[in-house]
């Protein structure tokens, strides 16, 4: 038989390799079969519907270059997608790919058994663990004009999950805020009105994952979708993390669709409003606004004695009021720093056996709360670079496409995604007017380059270590 096919992709192999991280080389490029070579044409077998597209999304510049310096100008590819029904894996072919745009993924049927990732060994396949915690009930979660819209709405959905006008919730905020207690409260009324629907709490980041675990293995993908299909009540928390992971948007993108369309009700969370969320695919972002967005706010003086006297309480402690109002005017970022400073003095009294105290609450308060934390800036992470780098600021921000100057852009851009809150756009803005994509594209070039390069990420890792210890 002729092998000439695999000796062409050996060869496309070799320089792909040499052009992106080893972890996708293994994953997106080591699961791909050559089956043949004809008048130009390479044709190669891929495992799964989501894995061309995600080849699509991703490489297929890369692939297409390589392909025409291996075999030349008139070169061509097509997929086969290995069509995997139950048992047996059989192959069907599929158009060239420059035709393909847009193909969605269909839905497999849901019939017989399969493997999921969260049912309760021993119990029946139904039995499946919402993941819930039982401590971040609606009980303890303290009401107040920061959060009064998403509690209602929250309470609106358990009593008629999936019914109602505020489907997909939406709940952003910054972090600290509750927005991952609210989420889970509503899972556990729900649990509690209507214990046979299927609820389950996951993060962004564990679906991921799950769909990157699926997505090259024989059946395991339409497992995975099986399962996510059948769920009643679905709530995904930092759907931010999806941000820039086309395949798992992709495969989220079609459980949504899919769930929404037959009234299953949606609870997702993020750090970010849709309209702030720009690197994630517009089609998401649209369905994202279809219910209720909900702002998690920072609690006022009033919520913040509130939630300080009900997790005393909790605890059985009572704060003298002076060190209740103490605390309430200091710590004012977020809730998560409320809860560590309380459990801090309660921790402290005990084993000191001292009351507690307005000295005492002074003393921890300046321990545990950096009141005065440096701000990190775009303006700041530009300084540094510059410095680090021994270039001028005029030469940093000038249009100039001068290797040292670009790169020492693009990290600034990567450092200020990472370490502030602006948004793509703002960042851009700040160094140089440059736009939202340049930003995105900037970061995963850093993103690529720390994961292959050694000197590179030793720059970054330096400046980082500066930006944290100025
Ligand atoms: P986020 O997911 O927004 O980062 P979390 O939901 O994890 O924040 O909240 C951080 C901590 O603060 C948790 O322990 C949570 O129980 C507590 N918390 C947040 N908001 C409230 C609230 N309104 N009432 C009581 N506790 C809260
Ligand atoms: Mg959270």
């Amino acid at each position: 038989m002729d092998q000439k096919h695999i000796a062409v992709w050996d060869n496309c192999l070799r320089i792909i390799k040499d052009n992106i991280p080893p972890s996708s080389f293994k994953t997106w490029f080591a699961p791909i079969k050559a089956v043949k070579f004809l008048d130009s044409v390479l044709t190669i077998e891929v495992p799964s519907d989501f894995f061309r597209e995600y080849l699509e999304e991703q490489f297929i510049e890369l692939i297409g270059k390589t392909l025409r310096r291996v075999v030349g100008s008139s070169a061509k590819l097509e997929y086969n997608v290995r069509v995997v029904s139950n048992e047996d894996a059989v192959t069907m072919p599929q158009q060239g790919v420059h035709e393909i745009t847009n193909k969605t993924v269909p839905f497999p049927a849901q019939t017989g058994t399969f493997a999921n990732p969260f049912v309760i060994p021993g119990l029946q396949q139904r039995q499946i663990d919402p993941q819930l915690n039982p401590n971040f009930n609606f009980r303890n979660f303290v009401e107040g004009e920061c959060n009064r819209l998403a509690r209602a709405a929250g309470l609106n959905i358990s009593s008629s999950p999936g019914n109602n006008s505020f489907n997909p919730l939406f709940l952003y905020g910054g972090s600290g805020l509750g927005k991952t207690h609210l989420a889970q409260a509503i899972g556990i009324d729900i649990k509690e009105k209507f214990p046979d629907k299927i609820v389950l709490y996951v993060s962004a980041n564990r679906f991921q994952t799950q769909f990157m675990d699926a997505a090259n293995v024989k059946n395991k993908l339409t497992d995975f979708l099986h399962f996510y299909q059948m769920i009643d009540v679905l709530i995904i928390d930092d759907v931010h993390e999806f941000a820039g992971k086309p395949g798992t948007q992709n495969a989220f993108f079609h459980i949504f669709s899919h769930l929404h369309n037959i009234g299953k009700q949606l609870i997702l969370t993020s750090d970010k409003a849709p309209s702030e969320l720009q690197d994630l695919e517009q089609r998401l972002l649209s369905r994202f606004k279809w219910g209720l967005v909900a702002e998690l706010a920072k609690p006022d003086y009033e919520t913040r004695v509130s939630i300080l006297k009900a997790k005393s309480y909790k605890d059985g402690i009572s704060l003298p009021e002076e060190v209740i109002s103490y605390l309430a005017n200091n710590i004012t970022s977020n809730v998560r720093e409320i809860e560590g400073t309380l459990i801090s003095l309660l921790a402290q009294s005990t084993l000191t056996h001292r009351k507690i105290t307005l000295e005492l609450a002074e003393t921890l308060t300046e321990r545990f709360v950096s009141k005065n934390k440096v701000e990190i800036s775009v303006g700041k992470i530009q300084k540094i670079v510059c410095e680090y780098f021994k270039i001028s600021t005029e030469s940093f921000l000038s249009p100039s496409r001068k290797r040292e100057f670009v790169q020492a852009r693009q990290i600034a851009m990567y450092l200020s995604r990472n370490m502030t809150n602006n948004s793509l756009a703002s960042i851009g803005a700040q160094i140089g007017g440059r736009d939202h994509a340049t930003v995105l594209h900037a970061y995963n070039t850093v993103k690529d380059l720390i994961d292959t390069n050694r000197s590179f990420r030793k720059y970054v890792s330096d400046i980082e270590s500066q930006l944290k210890s100025n």
